[in-house]
């Protein structure tokens, strides 16, 4: 019997079969199934833990439709970690899951090799810009996909989107390892650049650096180790995760606070089994509002809806702080409905479940489109990449931002 199973079995027990998480169940909305909901799932996962049910595709197929969203945590009156289940059972099932379909085959490989090492996924990425480049409508669908998806290789070349007022991408110097503080010193800040965010989005590294800068925070850049295990373990690589962890742990050592621009890591690392290390872990919004931070020159007038990342918002329970953020940097905020419904992009999910991941992304574009905003902003790389991708096909599309471009926009200096 694998040793984690009694253990797992105490967190499926705290389910009490309310069924009030159904509402909020991105899958469950989608397909109406009960298998496909937190309370099936839960049902299913105890039946494995105990032996009554043999792992068969039939049944992984509903765990693997699973966003791991957490919005069932946050509605759950019962505290159900369903999040650190999930996992916990995925890996206690990796045998059987490595049978699934091809599509997982595939993939499973690129998520646990490539994507957690910058370098390899530097070059996974440049065959997709080669073909950006070209006619995307001969592209198969997957393809098309991640192509879509993809932010552009400058910024700063970015057509037509930064006109209009809207904050224009940011330029994006190399990050050395260390950036002083501005002004009067609050302690010291590590900043950790992620596995994604410095081949795709470095100019939001950048801006993120500069902002805890003028906040007041020394700012330590470690560039290795650069993941936190949070995709291992979503994936069920529980040992990989921990591994990959224990090297953030070592890194950060001596930092006061430790700071990611990515809502996935950070409900990653707030998940620590190490307190002392988890209860120094901040979002970049939390770090900004505990410092106080106000803008230099605020922004003036621009429509905007904040996307709210699952792992932002259902894995670390932030909301407030990007919102006020915002404000303070003079945006025109307006609230989108299901603002507490996954996008689909869910990090792999995408790459796994990409029926599943498209209807939640379309569903997810029209609510926030709906008041017309000229630019949505979010959180998280991956929620990036998805509304990126939902905003293709549009003509007029608004202008998509991390949050730390626009507010790194309201600084009139920027330490050297
Ligand atoms: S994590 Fe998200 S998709 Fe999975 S059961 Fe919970 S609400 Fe549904
Ligand atoms: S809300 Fe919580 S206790 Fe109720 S069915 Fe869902 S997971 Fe179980």
């Amino acid at each position: 019997m694998n040793p984690a199973l009694p253990q797992l079995g105490k967190l499926a027990d705290t389910c009490i079969h309310c069924g009030l998480c159904l509402p909020a169940c991105p899958t469950y909305a989608e397909l109406g199934s009960e298998p496909d909901s937190p309370r099936g799932r839960i049902y299913l996962m105890r039946a494995l833990i105990e032996g009554r049910q043999p792992a068969t595709p039939d049944v992984l197929v509903h765990l693997d439709r699973c966003l791991g969203c957490r919005a069932c945590e946050t509605a759950c009156p019962s505290g159900v970690r369903y999040g650190r289940l999930l996992e916990g059972v995925r890996g206690a099932l990796a045998e059987p899951r490595r049978r699934l379909g091809v599509r997982t085959l595939f993939w499973r490989p690129i998520l646990r090799q490539v994507m957690p090492d910058r370098r390899r996924f530097r070059i996974l990425v440049a065959p997709l810009r080669l073909l950006a480049r070209g006619d995307r409508q001969w592209l198969p669908p997957a393809l098309r996909r991640a192509v879509d998806a993809l932010p552009p290789a400058d910024p700063l070349g970015a057509p037509a989107r930064s006109q209009g007022g809207n904050p224009a991408p940011l330029a994006a110097p190399g990050l050395g390892p260390f950036v002083p503080a501005r002004g009067s010193r609050r302690g010291t800040a590590g900043f950790l650049t992620g596995c994604v965010m410095p081949a795709l989005f470095p100019h939001v590294n950048a801006a993120a650096v500069r902002l805890l800068a003028a906040a007041g925070y020394d700012v330590v850049i470690p560039q290795e180790p650069t993941c936190c295990g949070a995709l291992q373990a979503h994936d069920g690589d529980l040992a990989g995760a921990e591994r990959a962890a224990a090297r953030i742990r070592a890194a950060f050592a001596g930092c006061d606070i430790v700071v990611t621009n990515s809502a996935g890591c950070g409900a990653a690392m707030k998940d620590d089994p190490d307190a002392g290390f988890a209860g120094r872990v901040r979002d970049l919004s939390e770090a900004l509002c505990e410092a106080d931070w106000w803008p230099d020159r605020p922004l003036e007038g621009i429509r905007a809806v904040f996307h709210d990342p699952c792992h932002l918002r259902h894995g670390q329970r932030i909301t407030a702080q990007p919102r006020e953020l915002l404000r303070r940097a003079g945006l025109l905020l307006a609230e989108a409905s299901e603002s507490d419904v996954c996008c689909g992009g869910a990090g792999s999910y995408t790459l796994l479940q990409p029926a599943l991941s498209t209807a939640l992304m379309t569903r997810k574009i029209a609510n926030l489109t709906a008041s017309d905003p000229e630019i949505l902003v979010t959180a998280n790389p991956s929620c990036l990449m998805q509304l990126r991708a939902g905003l293709a096909d549009r003509a007029e599309p608004p202008a998509l931002f991390h949050i730390a471009e626009v507010l790194a926009q309201t600084l009139v200096s920027t330490p050297a």
